[in-house]
């Protein structure tokens, strides 16, 4: 059966990127089915919504969401602000298409291990942070949100039905790598934390084949720096997700190229995302061939492992990544003296390349 991808490129480099990412999935020989539409500034400009109902409907009917980047210096001043793209078009998709776990792996390459900041062997990190993403204190009770001058208000609220339906997602995940999950909150403090550590027991009662632990945020900060080995999955609410993800993806040392996907459930037997790089439309650099297309290709390999369930062809682009940078070609955002600088097109043929002849 084919598989239906919807791609939005986006403004920038998203369609630069977005373009090598295909590239590379059709070096996998299989059925896809690659079904285009317009978002963001460029949607913008062709309909005057960054999101226009065509472009959902298609997203609401694909497999996948293959989406490259949104935004610009010429819609910054768009109004009402709700039509710029970033406002208008990334935050109703994961809302409209509820993409509720955030998933970003943060995966040292071998070849690129000095720009960790973490030296030597500590610095080779391979984790995934899944990210609870609609709920908790960033959504809360809006009517409860308020800031009077002197005091101000926000509410963290999580239901059993939420917390339970990220673990699972988490649990799915951890069985393709190591099996382990940290579950992450502040128990000794918050009540959502309680309610959230209920459940998760609860998910990892029935899941027994995967070996969960909980760990509290401040501690979980600071093992990520002393000793990030130990980590597979970790598993957290949105606020601290946040800030997880962050520390863990600058491990790495090349935040540039790291991709990652947003899940909802299932949608028959196929888990539905859109996957994306976690870098802008980096409008410094749009139109150049100097963009680095590897976040986005490695987004590709997430789509491959997490909704089409086929991780090995996840892993073949993954490999075929870590051979393209161990033969030393670079483009110019990670060049250093001794490596051989490419353009985003010739970086994804060489993976593409690589892809088709494992
Ligand atoms: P950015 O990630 O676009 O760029 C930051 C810096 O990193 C720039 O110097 C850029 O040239 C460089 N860079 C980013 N990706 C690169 C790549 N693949 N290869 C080489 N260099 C790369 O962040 P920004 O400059 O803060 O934002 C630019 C625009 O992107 C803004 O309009 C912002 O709102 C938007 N943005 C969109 C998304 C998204 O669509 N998900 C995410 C973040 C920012």
């Amino acid at each position: 059966m084919s598989l239906h991808v919807a791609v939005l490129r986006g403004d920038g480099i998203g369609p630069e990127v977005t373009e090598e990412a295909i590239r590379v999935l059709k070096a996998l020989s299989l059925d896809f089915t690659f079904e285009e539409a317009l978002v963001g500034g460029a949607a913008y400009d062709a309909t005057g919504h960054p999101l226009p109902p065509e472009t959902l409907a298609l997203c609401q009917k694909a497999d996948a969401v293959l989406f490259g980047a949104v935004g610009g210096p010429q819609w910054d001043r768009v109004e009402p602000a709700t039509l710029r793209p970033e406002v208008g078009a990334l935050l109703p998709l994961r809302r409209e298409l509820e993409l509720y776990a955030n998933v970003r792996p943060a995966k040292t390459l071998r070849s690129l291990m000095m720009a960790s900041p973490l030296k030597g062997e500590n610095g080779l990190i391979d984790l995934v942070v899944m990210r609870e993403l609609t709920g908790g204190i960033y959504f809360g009770q809006p009517r409860e949100r308020r800031n009077d001058g002197e005091l101000a208000v926000d509410t963290c609220l999580y239901s059993k039905s939420e917390v339970r339906r990220i673990a699972l997602q988490a649990v799915k995940i951890a069985r393709n790598r190591r099996r382990e999950v940290t579950s992450v909150d502040k128990a000794n403090v918050l009540e959502t934390s309680r309610l959230w550590r209920e459940v998760v027991d609860q998910v990892a009662a029935e899941n027994p084949d995967v070996k969960f632990t909980h760990m509290l945020v401040d501690n979980c900060a600071m093992q990520l720096v002393r000793n990030p080995k130990q980590f597979d999955v970790i598993l957290t609410e949105n606020m601290f997700g946040d800030i997880l993800s962050d520390e863990a993806s600058m491990i790495t040392g090349s935040l540039g190229l790291l991709p990652s996907a947003s899940l909802s459930d299932p949608r028959g037997n196929k888990v539905f995302g859109l996957y994306e790089p976690i870098h802008g439309s980096a409008p410094d650099i749009a139109g150049q061939g100097r963009a680095n297309p590897i976040a986005a290709i490695l987004s590709a390999a997430m789509m491959m492992e997490y909704t089409f369930d086929q991780a090995p062809a996840g892993r073949k682009i993954e490999a075929a990544v870590e051979k393209v940078l161990d033969s030393g070609l670079r483009t110019a955002d990670i060049f250093e003296p001794g490596t051989k600088l490419v353009s985003t097109s010739e970086m994804g043929q060489a993976v593409a390349t690589a892809v088709a002849a494992d």
